[in-house]
């Protein structure tokens, strides 16, 4: 029987590069590996002040966008987060055996107290433990992260064995996979990460048309002294360019940059095209399924009851073990 994999992604704005090569491209190819559960995390979002049209356009636009990628319903359970209730359920009752100072410790966690200035809401500080209730809820054995998870999910496992130690063996140990770990930087500021809270400029996003990548990618910083840290602007663009152009030119852009006599200006022209070539495909598939949010959203319906049939027989479990019993 093939192993259990849960992942998640956040409805909070347009998928990029970041996200593609960070986590998404793995969620296709482990496909063909793990018994995939991929959700949209629609209760994740709301940690994010955001506008209720804005998350619902963003959830559809979402599930367009991964069913573009190739996630494929017919292999993987795809839905969204919220049609199974069982979710918040279990991160109540996981929360009351997580000590607060395990949520406080958090990096993620501290790093946003300081960057809403002590205006936190709680949901951030109890996030990581609804994320070890989406991935528990199904006893899923591996979860794909990249490096700024891999906190998060060791406080799964805590969890996981404080429940264990209390009540019983029940949960499985989470794994991590591993796979390549690459981190985007900014385009425009190759110091921070090629993100969506830093602003449009900053990524490719997959919906971005050809001229919009030509323009983003002829701004790109790029650096006179070739410094080859993941720091520099024309480091990133290299490294962009392994993942969308060709192996041969690859070789030879990656030699010319340790020599440092690269052209920036032909490698960016040549990414420029690499990247439109790549998210043209990606592109036709997401206007399919942008014309067709019915098809969609269907899709999603029959991937919650997939996901609520292995989650209520989950939850019937746990309740039993810890004296809430069967729901009358
Ligand atoms: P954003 O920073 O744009 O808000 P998220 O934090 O929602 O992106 O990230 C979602 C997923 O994409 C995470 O698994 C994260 O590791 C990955 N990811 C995001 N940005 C990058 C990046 N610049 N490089 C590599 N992976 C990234």
């Amino acid at each position: 029987m093939q192993q259990r994999l849960f992942s998640a992604a956040k409805p909070t704005g347009e998928l990029h590069l970041g996200n593609y090569l960070g986590a998404l491209k793995n969620w296709v190819a482990l496909q063909s590996q793990y018994e995939c559960i991929y959700a949209i995390a629609d209760y994740h979002a709301l940690t994010v002040e955001i506008d209720p049209k804005e998350l619902e356009q963003n959830t559809i636009n979402l599930a367009c966008d991964l069913l573009a990628l190739g996630i494929d319903p017919k292999k993987s359970i795809f839905f969204r987060q919220s049609d199974v209730p069982e979710h918040t359920e279990l991160s109540w009752i996981f929360a009351c055996l997580t000590p607060v100072s395990e949520l406080t410790r958090m990096t993620q966690y501290k790093d946003l107290v300081q960057e809403k200035k002590g205006n936190a809401n709680a949901g951030l500080l109890t996030y990581p433990v609804l994320q070890a209730a989406d991935i528990l809820l199904y006893r899923a054995t591996h979860v794909p992260v990249g490096e700024d998870q891999l906190q998060h999910l060791e406080l799964s496992r805590i969890i996981a064995r404080k429940f264990n130690n209390r009540y019983g063996d029940f949960f499985p140990e989470v794994n991590p996979v591993l796979s390549e770990t690459v981190r985007v930087m900014s385009l425009d500021n190759p110091e921070g990460k090629m993100s969506k809270s830093h602003g449009a400029k900053s990524y490719i996003a997959l919906r971005d048309k050809p001229d919009v990548i030509t323009q983003k990618i002829g701004k790109a910083v790029t650096d006179s002294n070739h410094n080859e840290t993941s720091l520099s602007g024309g480091h990133n663009l290299l490294t962009l360019f392994k993942y969308f152009g060709s192996a041969e030119r690859y070789q030879y852009f990656e030699q010319a940059f340790k020599l440092k006599k690269i052209s920036y200006a032909e490698l960016k022209k040549e990414l420029t095209e690499a990247l439109i070539s790549f998210l043209e495909p990606v592109q036709k598939r997401q206007a399919y399924y942008d014309a067709h949010h019915d098809e969609v959203r269907t899709i999603l319906r029959e991937g919650a009851v997939r996901a609520r049939g292995i989650a209520q027989e989950n939850s019937a479990l746990i309740r039993k073990r810890i004296g809430l019993g069967p729901r009358s």
